[in-house]
């Protein structure tokens, strides 16, 4: 008797119950399709699963960083603080897959190990840790950030205090009460965990190898009039942020710096500090594109961190000296605050790296004793989820491999070779460098009108022309080239990532994204190919 498990069919697989995957399965049975999520969790969220550290919240407004597609699950759902914590993000996100009766089309705690196109019958042969799948087409959800950069230190495998990382943070409550803690990155992640672990701990050591520039988030108990007078607009208040450059509301998005008087510019910096957190960076529309524009707000930061932080060394080792905005922008609460308590160290890895991780203890410019050991080492963002999975295309090519030195795709939607395939927030869309929450929408209409339109026109198969990807990548860097975002080491160009390629991958620029996608489908889908014949 055979032991192989009999093959589920579907016709969609969608790999990922995050923010991407459950409104996937919602719109394709919306269409009438089959679908299911294979999720390796074992539960939704994504994300916001995941990132249980303490800290953890959204940095994009919550009014802002939530679906639009139902009007009454906007107008219904209330937030609390302007910017969510993780609990609360993933208490609406179980909230959408009730209201909108989602958890059996999911399946839990199952991992795709293997995604292979079948030729013959144009359909996707997925393997799980559980189970075999067979469905026209797959649709990766697998997010941006979802796999854990963990760096080789030397010795963590003898470590035995606890261990724990921002981005599989266990879901039971940590105590760090009367601990000595040494946290290594200052990230995003780090940069919010920080002011709350060193509230608990003993001793909090910070172990940072590059500085960040972190904005403060001002964050507070939602403004119950803000709430209304969007409430009252919604669906404008989110047009208006389509034509943000970075999907988000815009302060003010046109006036330049270069053509400012600077007593006036230093005066809406000042304003925009107290007030836009992330929107500090689209403040003026030259900041992410003119060197010296640029340089004007990060001094701006620069001065903020001597003004706050009392010890002159410590500020200094603190303060960036790349563009602002290179690395991706941090918001804050209470962080730079944090290193005049006197209970936490700075300790600078471009002077003293890690040397050696022992049983409970740390060297580096000299022997840290710890109880408690976190990786706040971010991710192997935007292709990590993709190439961790054996996928196979047209004539055996391999994504890991096709991805070598460097990931290509058509819109961040398609890729070459990889026929009825598609990513939701992929490389070369703007994704990670906009509210994401839009964008995630954004691509899974598109996918979903493209599936539909395929089934009224008797199409069967879709894939990216090699030329149609080829020439998109070219122009993703031509802006890119255009920006202060090439010049900087960062997880954007896969930089963070001994071994990784070192492409810029997101699309800069929402609108006009926006534009040539819309483009792409008034033209048929240009671009893609239909029922290839070899
Ligand atoms: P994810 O939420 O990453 O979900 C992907 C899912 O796929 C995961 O559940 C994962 O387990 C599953 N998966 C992956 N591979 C497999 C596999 N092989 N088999 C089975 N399952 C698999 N963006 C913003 O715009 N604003 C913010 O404020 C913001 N804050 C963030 C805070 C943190 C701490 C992090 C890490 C990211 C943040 N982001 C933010 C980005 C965030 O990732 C996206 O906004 C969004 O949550 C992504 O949703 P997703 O569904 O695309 O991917
Ligand atoms: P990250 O920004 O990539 O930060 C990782 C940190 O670890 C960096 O400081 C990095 O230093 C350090 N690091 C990595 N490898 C190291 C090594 N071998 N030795 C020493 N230090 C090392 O990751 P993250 O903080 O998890 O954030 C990732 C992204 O998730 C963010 O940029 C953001 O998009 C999103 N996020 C958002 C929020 C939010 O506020 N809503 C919160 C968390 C995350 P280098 O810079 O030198 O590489």
């Amino acid at each position: 008797m055979s032991h192989e498990k009999q093959t589920q069919e579907f016709d969609v697989v969608i790999v990922g119950a995050g923010l991407a995957g459950l409104y996937q399965l919602l719109k394709l049975r919306q269409l009438g399709l089959t679908a299911v999520i294979i999720e390796k969790a074992d539960q939704v969220g994504g994300t916001w699963h995941w990132n249980r550290y303490p800290g953890a919240r959204c940095d994009i407004p919550s009014l802002e960083y939530s679906y639009q597609f139902d009007e009454s699950l906007q107008q219904e759902w209330n937030w609390s603080e302007k910017y969510s914590a993780q609990p609360e993000i993933l208490e609406y996100i179980n909230h959408v897959a009730d209201r909108f009766e989602l958890r059996d089309g999911i399946k839990f705690n199952e991992e795709v190990i293997k995604a292979e196109f079948d030729e013959v019958n144009s359909s996707w042969k997925i393997k799980t840790s559980a189970s075999n799948y067979e469905s026209r087409f797959v649709i990766f959800a697998t997010g941006c950030l979802s796999v854990p950069n963990k760096p080789d230190f030397e010795g963590l495998e003898n470590f035995e205090g606890q261990l724990l990382q921002t981005s599989t943070w266990p879901q039971e409550e940590q105590s760090f009460s009367g601990k000595r803690v040494a946290i290594i990155g200052t990230g995003s992640s780090a940069i919010q965990s920080i002011p709350l672990i060193a509230e608990q701990a003993d001793q909090l050591y910070v172990f940072q190898r590059t500085p960040n520039y972190s904005i403060p988030s001002n964050n507070g108990p939602m403004d119950k009039e803000r709430e209304k007078e969007v409430k009252e607009r919604y669906s404008e208040f989110r047009k208006d942020n389509w034509q943000n450059g970075f999907g988000i509301a815009a302060i003010s998005d046109e006036s330049l710096i270069s053509e400012t008087d600077i007593n006036e510019v230093h005066q809406q910096l000042e304003e925009n500090w107290e007030s836009a957190g992330l929107g500090f960076f689209g403040g003026y529309a030259d900041i992410p594109l003119d060197a010296n524009s640029n340089d004007v707000a990060a001094n701006f930061v620069r001065n903020k961190i001597s003004e706050i932080v009392d010890d002159p060394d410590t500020a200094k080792i603190l303060t960036p000296d790349y563009h602002i905005g290179g690395k991706r922008l941090c918001v804050d609460t209470g962080y730079f605050e944090t290193f005049n308590r006197e209970n936490v160290h700075l300790i600078n890895l471009k002077e003293n790296p890690i040397t050696q991780i022992s049983s409970l203890s740390l060297d580096a410019d000299k022997t840290y004793e710890i109880d408690t050991l976190i990786l706040a080492t971010g991710f192997d963002a935007m292709t990590g989820a993709l190439t961790g999975i054996d996928i196979i295309g047209r004539d055996g090519a391999k994504l890991k491999d096709q991805w070598e030195n460097g990931a290509k795709s058509y819109l961040g939607l398609g890729i070459a070779n990889f026929p009825n395939l598609f990513t939701v927030t992929g490389p070369g869309s703007p994704s990670v460098l906009s509210n994401m929450l839009p964008s995630i929408e954004q691509h899974v209409n598109w996918i979903t009108d493209c599936i539909e339109w395929m089934n009224a026109n008797d199409k069967k198969v879709i894939e990216s022309s090699k030329t149609a990807e080829d020439n998109w990548m070219v122009l993703v860097n031509e802006i890119a080239d255009m920006t202060i975002f090439t010049d900087t080491k960062s997880w954007y160009n896969g930089s963070n990532i001994e071994d990784k390629a070192k492409a810029f991958l997101p699309f800069i620029g929402v609108p006009v994204y926006t534009e040539m996608l819309e483009q792409v489908v008034a033209e048929d889908y240009k671009g893609f190919i239909f029922d290839r014949v070899n």
